[in-house]
């Protein structure tokens, strides 16, 4: 089967196993920051970071004039937390410098490709951080490639080396990004986990070159 109709059969089995998933959104520049601490540490590690960071420091005004180990301190609990700080700061530091102001909101009225790259732009900020905000903050048609994604793509065979979001993204069905990042990110946690993948209770086991080759 060509890599698109198999994407597209994936995410058919997808949403016939979990349905379609609750559609997370929220403000852009809150989305990503938050995705700044989601990197390398669980969810819940992220979640307790942000909460006490927002607790700490309620506006982003006041995060960026906040002395970096206190910021370090109020996300300890992502782990790294002086890099993450130093980055935070960095990040806010430029959006304040070239819109005056720190919002992301402008981001709407440019195009796709323009909003892509601004994000880019930012420092730190790869492509998984920036089609991050784009689709879950814009809902623009972006395809996040998180390391559960990755991996269970790329068992799939859809993809063997190379960039996986310049890889993945003409194979996504148009306008199903969100769902299908969504389900893959699932069916990577709870099925296709990254040792000793179940592959018996799998939805995907006869598509799948890595259950084919009996790995
Ligand atoms: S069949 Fe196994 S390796 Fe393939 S996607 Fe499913 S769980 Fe992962």
């Amino acid at each position: 089967m060509d890599p698109k109709r198999k994407l597209a059969e994936v995410a058919r089995r997808l949403r016939r196993a979990y349905g379609t998933p609750p559609s997370p959104g929220g403000d852009p520049l809150d989305i990503l920051i938050k995705t700044i601490l989601s990197q390398n540490t669980t969810d819940l590690n992220r979640d307790r970071a942000y909460q006490s960071l927002r607790e700490e420091f309620p506006s982003w005004e006041e995060v960026l004039a906040a002395p970096e180990e206190e910021l370090a301190r109020a996300i300890r609990r992502a782990g790294l937390h002086r890099q993450r700080a130093a980055r935070i700061k960095a990040v806010l530091a430029k959006i304040k410098e070239e819109q005056g102001r720190l919002s992301l909101d402008f981001l709407a009225g440019l195009s796709d490709e323009e909003a892509e790259r601004w994000l880019l732009a930012l420092p730190g900020v790869g492509k998984k951080t920036a089609y991050i905000v784009l689709l879950f903050g814009l809902r623009r048609p972006r395809f996040p490639v998180d390391t559960h994604v990755a991996r269970v793509t790329r068992r799939l065979g859809l993809f063997s080396r190379g960039e996986p979001h310049r890889a993945l993204a003409p194979l996504v069905p148009p306008g199903k990004e969100l769902e299908l990042h969504l389900n893959l990110i699932r069916l990577g946690r709870e099925v296709c986990r990254p040792r000793r993948p179940r592959c018996p209770e799998c939805p995907l086991v006869d598509l799948c070159a890595w259950a084919k080759e009996g790995r």
